[in-house]
């Protein structure tokens, strides 16, 4: 398929229709301080450790209701980070971010701006399903959060998209509405990350009307990546 017809039919997904252009032994050892240290040994650890720490995680309660754990998934070496909120029903089955519907929408919109799924790297701020998809509570993403900040430290990614309002204030540390947010190069982490802020692909699914605004927060976030790329 031609590059055009592809971004064609991604762009009509999006219902936009003008195209303006396991562990080892250190990995154990990791583990057992991890539990009695959380924030500080997390940081310390390496790809493997990281996995098997989160997979047997019991820091909040939603260990006791999960199916499995949402590691994340990707390019460990990604330029693009996607951030998003919390495992959902199908992700819970699968231990996988971002499937079922919202996830397809979720490469369409990173297709439509050249970033194939498999070419980033994809997490949520919680790597367990809160029960009947509430929101995510304080006290689960302190426990979790640390997390996610190891996982950009080794992965090192230019950019970070934040999906939808949870992710970006969460990641931001702000209640600022995340229609506020949008349009403004944020920061996150030690490494000083930019993070751009746009609509979460589920609720893209139930208000298309915002779809367009989706578009802009990708564009607005692929020139800030050039500008980047070109300052490096
Ligand atoms: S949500 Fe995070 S902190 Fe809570 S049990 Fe799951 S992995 Fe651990």
């Amino acid at each position: 398929m031609a590059d055009e017809q592809r971004r064609a039919r991604y762009l009509e997904a999006l219902g936009i229709e003008q195209w303006v252009r396991r562990a080892t032994p250190v990995a154990e050892l990791a583990m057992a301080t991890a539990v009695a240290s959380p924030t500080a040994a997390v940081d310390g650890l390496d790809w493997p450790a990281l996995r098997a720490c989160v997979s047997d995680c019991q820091r909040c309660g939603l260990h006791k209701t999960r199916t499995q754990t949402v590691f994340g998934v990707g390019d460990s070496a990604a330029h693009w980070m996607v951030v998003g909120e919390a495992p959902g029903a199908d992700e819970d089955r699968q231990g996988e971010p971002f499937v079922g519907a919202a996830g397809q929408l979720l490469n369409a919109m990173l297709a439509a701006i050249d970033l194939p799924r498999e070419s980033v790297f994809i997490a949520n701020i919680l790597k367990c399903r809160p029960p009947d998809n509430r929101d995510p509570k304080p006290e689960e993403v302190a426990e979790c959060l640390p997390y996610l900040h190891r996982q950009v430290s080794l992965v090192r990614p230019r950019i970070i998209l934040a999906f939808g309002r949870v992710a970006a204030q969460n990641l931001l540390g702000t209640d600022t509405p995340l229609g506020k947010l949008r349009g403004s190069v944020h920061r996150f982490g030690a490494l000083n990350t930019p993070v751009i802020v746009t609509y979460h692909p589920a609720y893209l699914l139930r208000t298309p009307s915002e779809k367009r605004k989706a578009w802009e927060d990708l564009k607005f976030a692929r020139r800030i990546y050039s500008e980047l790329t070109v300052e490096a």
